[in-house]
């Protein structure tokens, strides 16, 4: 009896089990894991929105099937909101889909667009879902090497171009999970040259477009002039509102693509709950004011753990964005050894940069949705290791 598909047990590993195995260990024996591996909010949502949701409950209405492309009150309100925040008019009708979470999304977009073989641009490193996406839709992962020196910036010029004649699709994400860095719009820019020169299809992964700290922001690709020809965008309630188990997120973007994506869509899935996609609407009515505030508290919390890393003499760069401090490792330490060292002898969880791809080696990626005080006593067990001396 076949108990598992070729394609399921191809998988890449899931990096994290591992860690989860030795979590439990130590907490029976009663150490205090710090667990700074995690990739999701660790703050409540706004209170308005907990409102909006209990006032959907109670309406028997949203208790039926959804739309499948979602209701016309969030489509509107995405493309109210890209109107608002970037100056972008979308047709709510065609330019705009609610997906079950942007993870769902992205799985599903490569699905729908690729057939076997097809090429693929994935950021180095990157978010690992994009490459067991690839694997899933049976395409071919091209690395596209992303520049430390310059913020991790795509290095555009690494590639030759019949690399690009050969792509279907270009996946981006600024700002970045597990770099942190934030692209300006001349990234964008030069990438929807590349897609029309060598016809491909951008998809642009923004799920923490609105976490940025100060006053930095995030650009949308679908600023660039004629961008819609050749790019989607992903967006995600997850991380700006603190929805992540509400499973919300949206496309936007090129009508063709977006429409290959809802045909394949409409035979798996219904859409998400009515309640949860009224609710979402609410928040993207509301503005940007309550993910500016998870920005600012995600921003005392880096700055507190950036000033502890330095005195420790870690050469952390500040990020102006996201919820990740992308940080070297000790010299001489892969990301692995190192973060095995720090879960052994501290009890603190960081994910190993290689953890998002070959180009994560010599960094760990560390997580702030955990209380300052968290992260300064994770500091602290960190400095006390003697790192010169091997275990
Ligand atoms: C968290 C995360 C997502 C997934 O968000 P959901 O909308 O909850 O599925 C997508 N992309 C990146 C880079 C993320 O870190």
């Amino acid at each position: 009896m076949k108990m598992a598909s070729d394609l399921v047990r191809g998988m890449p590993p899931y990096l994290f089990s591992a860690f989860e195995r030795k979590k439990a260990e130590l907490a029976q024996k009663g150490i205090d894991v710090i667990d700074l591996g995690i990739g999701a909010p660790d703050l409540p949502p706004p209170p308005f929105l907990i409102e909006a949701m209990k006032r959907e409950l109670d309406d028997p209405r949203n208790y039926t099937y959804s739309p499948y492309a979602g209701c016309r009150e969030y489509r509107e309100a995405v493309a109210d909101f890209y109107e608002q925040q970037y100056g972008v008019k979308l047709d709510p009708d065609t330019e705009v889909l609610a997906l079950i979470g942007s993870k769902e999304g992205i799985v599903h977009l490569l699905q729908a667009l690729i057939d076997p073989g097809d090429a693929v641009l994935v950021p180095n490193p990157g978010y690992p879902v994009y490459r067991t996406a690839i694997h899933l839709a049976r395409g071919t992962p091209i690395d596209l090497p992303l520049d430390a020196a310059c913020d991790y910036a795509p290095q555009f010029s690494a590639l030759d171009p019949s690399t690009y004649d050969r792509a279907n699709i270009m996946l981006l994400n600024y700002p970045s999970n597990p770099t942190a860095s934030l692209a300006a719009i001349d990234v964008f820019l030069e990438a929807v040259t590349l897609a029309k020169k060598h016809r491909f299809l951008i998809a642009h992964d923004s799920a923490y477009s609105l976490l940025t700290f100060g006053d930095a922001s995030a650009p949308s690709v679908l600023q660039v002039d004629g961008a819609k020809e050749v790019a989607v965008e992903f967006g995600s309630l997850s991380k700006s509102y603190n929805m992540a188990g509400c499973r919300i997120g949206y496309i936007v973007g090129n009508q063709e693509a977006i429409r290959a994506l809802s045909i394949l869509k409409s035979n798996i899935d219904t859409c998400q709950f009515l309640a949860v996609q009224k609710a979402a609407a609410a928040a993207l009515r509301r503005g940007i004011e309550a993910a500016k505030e998870n920005g600012r508290i995600y921003e005392q919390r880096m700055k507190a753990m950036t000033a502890a890393l330095w005195q420790m003499g870690v050469p952390v760069r500040p990020p102006r964005a996201t919820f990740f401090l992308w940080v070297p490792t000790a010299v001489g330490y892969s990301a692995a050894e190192f973060a095995a060292r720090l879960l052994d002898e501290a009890g603190v969880i960081v994910t190993p940069g290689t953890a998002f791809g070959s180009a994560g080696e010599g960094y760990v990626r560390i997580s702030l949705a955990a209380p300052t005080e968290r992260l300064l006593d994770a500091a602290r067990r960190w400095k006390a290791i003697d790192w010169e001396g091997r275990p």
